[in-house]
């Protein structure tokens, strides 16, 4: 496909993101998630079609697959489908909510896991449970997200952080976290509306352009390397592929078309709407 090896010659990966499940154990506030279309299948249906699509994205020419979710670690195949990609060249990585995320899950995991990205928006446990980052009724505590990545860091595996900023979090400072955490990819992304799944309450956590604008000044101003993806940056520019196969629109939560070979020839707007997406994956 043109379009693809066209990318990889101007210096892009095509990348996708991957929807193992639409479960989580976080009920953050803006979170959009009910538009990651549930599942039908049985489990042992699901794991055939994911590991279909992992084939097809490799076939169609995909360099790297995120498995992202809800929280993917839900998903008991995870490991499975993280083995599968890597045994099919891709490059692999889970972006987790991290309550889950073990030690041993890493160690033994890192071997065929790329990147692990860990959600991080508050090291506050104030912030934390306004947010809804709260896991068996408890909200995630700063001690926790340190041993979160230097258990990474002593497997091997390569680290990003994703930052959602939104109503109670874009005062905060986590400049020394970050550069403490050392990841190699940071991401400060404005909390997003969706039409439909969480417009309701959007009044309550998304934060104005200049708020979040604010944020990302505070901590490049202090030295890092963040990539910051506003809500427009945002729309359209991902490509997602839902827990049974399909692809969907983060924006509008429709199916666009499947299976995924087709999607990638007829998607509107064509390769060249992810090239925001993209961009991040440069190769060296
Ligand atoms: S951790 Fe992610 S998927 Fe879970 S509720 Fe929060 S934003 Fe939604």
């Amino acid at each position: 496909m043109d379009y693809v090896n066209g990318s990889i010659a101007n210096g892009f990966i095509p990348a996708i993101n991957l929807f193992v499940t639409s479960r989580c154990n976080m009920r953050c506030r803006f979170c959009f998630g009910s538009c990651q279309m549930q599942s039908q299948l049985t489990p042992t249906k699901r794991r055939l079609v994911l590991a279909d699509v992992i084939r097809q994205c490799h076939d169609a020419g995909i360099e790297k697959i995120t498995f992202v979710g809800g929280e993917p670690l839900l998903f008991d195949g995870l490991d499975q489908v993280i083995q599968l990609a890597h045994s099919f060249g891709l490059t692999t990585c889970v972006v987790s909510n991290g309550a889950l995320a073990t030690k041993q899950w890493l160690d033994v995991i890192s071997p065929v896991l790329d990147w692990v990205g860990f959600s991080i928006d508050s090291l506050s446990i104030q912030t934390n449970r306004l947010i809804g980052r709260v896991s068996k009724g408890q909200p995630l505590t700063q001690a926790h997200y340190m041993r979160l990545v230097d258990w990474g860091h002593q497997a091997g595996i390569r680290l990003k952080l994703n930052t959602t900023v939104c109503q109670w979090n874009h005062t905060e400072d986590m400049a020394w976290f970050y550069r403490r955490s050392a990841p190699e990819r940071l991401k400060f992304f404005q909390a997003l509306t969706v039409e439909g799944v969480n417009d309701a309450q959007s009044h309550s956590f998304s934060v104005s352009n200049e708020q979040f604008t604010a944020f990302v000044m505070r901590h490049t101003e202090q030295g890092l390397n963040a990539i910051a993806e506003s809500s427009t940056d945002m729309v359209g520019s991902y490509l997602m592929v839902s827990p049974d196969g399909r692809f969907f629109d983060n924006t509008t939560c429709c199916i666009l078309f499947s299976p995924v070979a087709l999607a990638f020839a007829i998607i509107p707007g064509g390769i060249a709407s992810c090239k925001i997406r993209w961009a991040h994956w440069r190769l060296p």
